[in-house]
């Protein structure tokens, strides 16, 4: 094949290497808080500070965190692969574009974004957003963090699901799988016959649905795994 499409996912896993905690991490920001509380609309309706300081004390560790070598092999991909190449990103950092990559899409949200809870606008998070910000569209004070929280439906999925549909190749990197639909994705591209890799450290819950697993650190794997597409 000579220009493969190429769809990748990448969940928290890529940046823990860069400092940023997975969802398991023991003593991790997610270890000292319940999922209701921080990662859901109902959980914002009750304790908005709490939701509030909760993503800003990520947004302060997302500022200071640096990519690392998957990020930066991605970005290579992107920027020197003769075909198309969709990144698929499940996490809220910005270090995929921090790494350069050109086109990033944030299935789930974005830390350095604000979203209105009444206009739906969008603008620049401040790196502490605070509770009652004023959208500057319709001056309503309902901005929230423009995250995507469980029960609210993720970003961009019509692109993603075309693009998924004519993909010759799937990565999933750094993603337990347990969370759909990005969980479904293997499967809707194993459905159209593209290739699917995995490079996780530990085996996801959906390996068995991958043909190609690569176990390891993502700052090790996802580099040799860039070489060998752009080899070909
Ligand atoms: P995750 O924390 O569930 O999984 C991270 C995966 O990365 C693990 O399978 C781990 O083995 C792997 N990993 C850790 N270090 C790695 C390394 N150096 N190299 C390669 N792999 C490594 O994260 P996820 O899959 O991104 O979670 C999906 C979505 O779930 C998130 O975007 C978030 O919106 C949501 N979420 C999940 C939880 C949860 O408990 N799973 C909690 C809150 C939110
Ligand atoms: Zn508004």
């Amino acid at each position: 094949m000579a220009h493969p499409s190429i769809v990748i996912l990448t969940g928290a896993g890529i940046s823990a290497e860069s400092g940023l905690g997975t969802f398991r991490d023991e003593g991790g920001l997610w270890a000292q808080h319940r999922i209701e509380d921080v990662a859901t609309p109902e959980g914002f309706a009750r304790n908005p500070q709490l939701v509030v300081d909760f993503y800003n004390a990520r947004r302060a560790q997302a500022a200071e965190a640096t990519p690392n070598a998957a990020h930066a092999a991605l970005a290579r991909l992107q920027t020197e692969h003769p075909g198309d190449v969709m990144l698929v990103t499940q996490n809220v950092d910005d270090l995929h574009e921090k790494a350069g990559s050109p086109n990033v899409v944030h299935m789930h949200g974005a830390l350095n974004s604000a979203l209105c809870g009444a206009c739906d606008h969008r603008w620049p998070a401040p790196l502490q957003m605070a509770v009652g910000d004023v959208c500057p569209a319709c001056a309503q004070p309902r901005a929230r963090p423009d995250i995507v929280w469980f029960g609210e439906i993720p970003y961009h999925m019509d692109a993603i699901e075309r693009a998924l549909s004519q993909a010759d190749i799937f990565a999933a990197i750094g993603t337990s799988g347990n969370v759909y639909p990005a969980a479904g994705f293997v499967q809707l591209a194993a459905h159209v016959g593209a290739l699917t890799v995995e490079m996780n450290l530990d085996p996801s819950e959906t390996v068995a649905l991958f043909e190609d697993t690569r176990p390891g650190k993502a700052s090790e794997t996802v580099p040799a795994w860039v070489d060998s597409i752009l080899a070909n």
